[in-house]
């Protein structure tokens, strides 16, 4: 038996003018997005779906090969060259034939200059050349769904957890059922549907409520006989006719009852429509109420400018509101600025700097800017900026946020960097020397992802309305293409069910 792997990830903040060509894919290791033996290597034994392919096809006894691991960061429309490279590599594999099944490890929220389903599109260059490949696809939870993204497939699973600390069993659940259609011990059949509706990112983690009853019922479903159960949470800052939340359920062989658990599930989520709302509270409030907190670390959210998120991660607005109102023994990580990295790098360790940080890339999508911030202090730290994730979120993958600084202003360590890498793992912090318990604010350009690796370590945590492409404040956002009416933008949506 022979199987082909491929890994195609990419979340496209639609509003965000962080450029995604080529070269984003390739994670900081080399200039292309890794192929063959070299992608077998970096993702043997991670916690990616990927990861669960190869564990999964080497346990069958079977052959595999890994075509491509590309995977970048959430930023902007994936540019038509990057896109085409990336799936001409998949599609000359699959045409080159004598494949069993296909394994796809994408993310389901990527949208390219010409398409609004860059996954959809990759399933229909596959088809045409080869129509009859059977292909199994694990999604992240953020997945926008489109028609040809569940039909083109066998069997479709998505995370049932975030912070997506499931990505491996995601894998499996995608795998194992390909595996046994494969054996001929299963006939797969899906059902999916979507919503009216585009539920807030900050309050959809599964660690709280309405998320995480909507993902144990997606799990017991499961356990239940259901070969896949999985509800997208979707990707709202994404300006497509088809954000928001939807439901794929894959049963063996019995298509009404795939129906009927997917609008169990639709049913469940619409009647919490309401808790899917964020309240925003303005910053100057969250900071001084953060200063007023007594226990320690306080984990205070810059959550408008997360880059896992498509922000540019160069947004100045809440380190500028916490240096005016004096909060002392601080960590910020970080603001994206090569250029001062650079700066700080030709100053020295030891060596006192003033310079003109974050704020240098312009939103032309957003109603605010975002001004640069003077920042003065000693440059405490210089480091290359690559580490391994200790998990539970990646474990093991390589992570890289480029050559990185440490400027300490006294009251401040603020973490400066060259590549744009959210803080959801403890060592992002702990590699720049950095010991997140050691300090009284540890402030993150974080929404929910942070919970993975240091949500046990957080004594409070204080959300900050600060500026950036993945703003939490929906009116801030100016939507052309997405279907209408849909809640909450319009609160009569009525969702048929
Ligand atoms: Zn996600």
């Amino acid at each position: 038996m022979r199987l082909l792997i491929a890994m195609m990830m990419h979340e496209t903040n639609t509003f965000s003018p962080v450029p995604t060509d080529l070269q984003r894919f390739a994670l900081g290791l080399g200039q292309l997005p890794l192929q063959g033996a070299a992608a077998v290597q970096a993702y043997r034994g991670t916690g990616t779906a990927t990861g669960a392919f190869i564990d999964l096809v080497e346990a069958a006894g079977a052959e595999f090969e890994l075509a491509i691991a590309a995977h970048a960061a959430p930023s902007g429309p994936v540019h038509n060259e990057a896109f085409d490279a990336m799936t001409q590599t998949i599609v000359q594999a699959v045409a080159r034939g004598g494949w069993d099944g296909i394994l796809l490890d994408l993310h389901g929220a990527m949208v390219t200059q010409s398409f609004e389903d860059g996954e959809g599109e990759l399933l229909r260059r596959i088809r045409a050349v080869d129509a009859h490949t059977l292909i199994g696809v694990a999604y992240d939870m953020h997945a926008n769904l489109y028609d040809d993204m569940v039909a083109l497939a066998q069997v479709v699973a998505g995370y049932q957890t975030y912070p997506h600390v499931d990505m491996y069993e995601t894998g499996l659940r995608a795998g194992k059922p390909l595996l046994r259609l494969l054996a001929g011990e299963v006939q797969p059949t899906s059902a999916w549907a979507r919503l009216p509706m585009i539920p807030h990112v900050m309050r959809q983690s599964s660690l709280d409520e309405p998320n995480r009853s909507l993902q144990a019922r997606a799990r017991q479903m499961e356990q239940e006989g259901a070969l896949t159960a999985s509800v997208f949470t979707g990707f709202p800052h994404a300006d497509i006719e088809n954000a928001g939340l939807s439901v794929v359920v894959v049963t063996d062989g019995q298509p009404a009852l795939a129906q009927q658990l997917r609008d169990e599930l639709l049913r469940m989520a619409w009647d919490s429509r309401a808790q899917w709302v964020y309240p925003v509270e303005p910053l100057a409030q969250s900071v001084s109420r953060a200063k007023a907190m007594t226990v320690s670390p306080v984990v205070v959210l810059d959550h408008y400018d997360n880059a896992s998120s498509g922000g540019t991660m160069d947004t100045t607005a809440v380190l500028a509101e916490i240096l005016r109102q004096g909060l002392r023994n601080v960590a910020f990580f970080a603001i994206f600025d090569p250029q001062a990295v650079q700066q700080a790098i030709a100053a020295g360790i030891g060596q006192r700097v003033s310079l003109s940080v974050g704020g240098k890339m312009a939103m032309p999508l957003m109603p605010h800017r975002s001004a640069p911030l003077q920042l003065e202090g000693v440059v405490k730290v210089i480091s290359a900026g690559k580490y391994r994730a200790k998990g539970p979120m990646s474990q093991g993958a390589h992570q890289d946020m480029g050559a990185a600084v440490v400027i300490d202003t006294g009251a401040v360590e603020v973490a400066l960097i060259s590549r744009h890498v959210e803080p959801f793992d403890v060592n992002a912090l702990m590699s720049l020397g950095i010991d997140p318990l050691q300090k009284q604010f540890v402030v993150l350009k974080s929404r929910v992802h942070w919970r993975a690796g240091m949500g046990s370590m957080a004594a409070a945590v204080v959300e900050c309305a600060g500026a950036g492409a993945c703003t939490s404040d929906y009116s801030e956002l100016v939507f052309k293409h997405l279907r209408r009416p849909i809640y909450p933008l319009d609160p009569q949506a009525d969702a048929g069910l």
